[in-house]
């Protein structure tokens, strides 16, 4: 298993994922799953062996396959009048219709429909819905999507990819090291490996007059935006209700009939989970002006003495909407704050401040304690969910 310095690692990366879209985008979905897996692994103290090496669940970069998979095995709405909403394609395969769908589009497809049976009411848009409402059936279709990437693609990637990880077809087993940086370049590894997938979709024949003209953005928030209207608007109106008002969480002005975001409190590049705990609500500048960043001090302070308020209410809202999260988005922002502090990342303060804050004694000596104590609070609160 290799060391490689931060330069060493990024061109490997750069190299795997342009290579990596030749006939389908399976590679591309493995590069992304064994990211956001080792994103979730970091949040996990005993994520690092003995012998220095981390190992991560195949059904656990199973799971992030799916969720990467789930929205896009619906109908892409046409880009202009006419055209009739179809399933892209996302290969080079030689048939043509039903049949050429992707397997990893039949497999969700049939476990839905199989719990649809069961359940005929509940909410399956997301994985993370259909785990919630039947985790056995979740664990079981992990399972077997794991099956499916063991004979493509985690085979065919081995060679490319063999500077990042080795597997036995279980687990995939890499350097801490490497975990630290595939966290750290989460952003430009997802950004790199989305634009790759958006130019091969554009250049298969198939979905030519599907896509027509349209724009890149609006592929790209199709394919990989978990978060659809339906599912930010009961997100907006969870946070509304459990806070009582209607304020920009970090700059405290009303929104009262102005435009309201939902902004993910860890960013969405870093950490992909649509959950309750990592949202605030946002004015659209604050939230534009946040983009990437960790946040600075103070707003880590009102975010802790958040959940700490309005923990229960936010458990309870959670219900109808998304998963809550309150453990797992605690342990993520302990580890991503800490990674931060490791490479004395700046942290962003509200717009109309002066933008980013240059102090990595901060992390120490005050963020991570913070986060340690929400830490404390969110297991109480998970423990004491009737
Ligand atoms: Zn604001």
């Amino acid at each position: 298993m290799q060391q490689l310095s931060a330069e060493d690692f990024l061109d490997r990366m750069q190299q795997l994922i342009l290579n990596s879209a030749m006939n389908s985008t399976y590679k591309l979905a493995l590069v992304l799953s064994i990211t956001d897996a080792a994103v979730l692994k970091c949040a996990d103290p005993g994520a690092v062996g003995a012998d220095g090496l981390c190992r991560i669940a195949l059904a656990d970069v199973a799971r992030e396959f799916l969720r990467i998979y789930w929205p896009q095995r619906l109908a892409y709405p046409g880009s202009r009048p006419g055209v009739k909403p179809t399933v892209l394609s996302q290969s080079f395969n030689r048939r043509g219709g039903r049949d050429s769908r992707d397997a990893v589009f039949n497999l969700i497809d049939k476990a839905v429909k199989a719990l649809r049976v069961k359940r005929p009411a509940a909410r399956l848009e997301t994985y993370d819905q259909f785990a919630a409402a039947d985790k056995r059936a979740g664990d079981q279709l992990a399972s077997r999507c794991a099956t499916l990437i063991r004979k493509n693609p985690l085979r065919y990637i081995a060679r490319d990819a063999a500077f990042l990880f080795e597997s036995d077809g279980s687990q995939i087993v890499m350097a801490a090291s490497s975990l630290r940086l595939l966290v750290r370049f989460r952003p430009i590894i997802s950004e790199l490996a989305q634009t790759r997938w958006i130019s091969h979709l554009f250049s298969l024949e198939k979905n030519r007059e599907l896509l027509g003209e349209t724009a890149e953005l609006q592929l790209r928030s199709f394919l990989f935006a978990p978060e659809r209207d339906a599912l930010l608007e009961g997100i907006r109106t969870a946070l509304i209700e459990a806070a009582g008002d209607e304020r920009c969480f970090y700059c405290g002005a009303s929104l009262r009939n102005k435009p309201q975001h939902v902004d993910h409190f860890l960013p969405f590049s870093r950490y992909a989970h649509t959950r309750i705990f990592n949202f605030v609500l946002a004015c659209p500048r604050c939230n534009c002006s946040k983009s990437n960043w960790l946040a600075d001090l103070q707003h880590v302070e009102h975010w802790v003495r958040r959940n700490s308020d309005q923990g229960r209410e936010l458990l309870e809202l959670s219900r109808d909407t998304a998963p809550a999260g309150a453990l797992e988005v605690a342990d993520m922002a302990l580890a991503l704050y800490r990674l931060a502090g490791g490479h004395a990342e700046p942290l962003w303060k509200k717009s109309g401040a002066s933008g980013l804050t240059y102090d990595p004694g901060l992390y120490a000596a005050e963020i991570v304690p913070l986060l340690q104590n929400n830490r404390e609070n969110m297991t109480r609160l998970a423990d004491a969910r009737p």
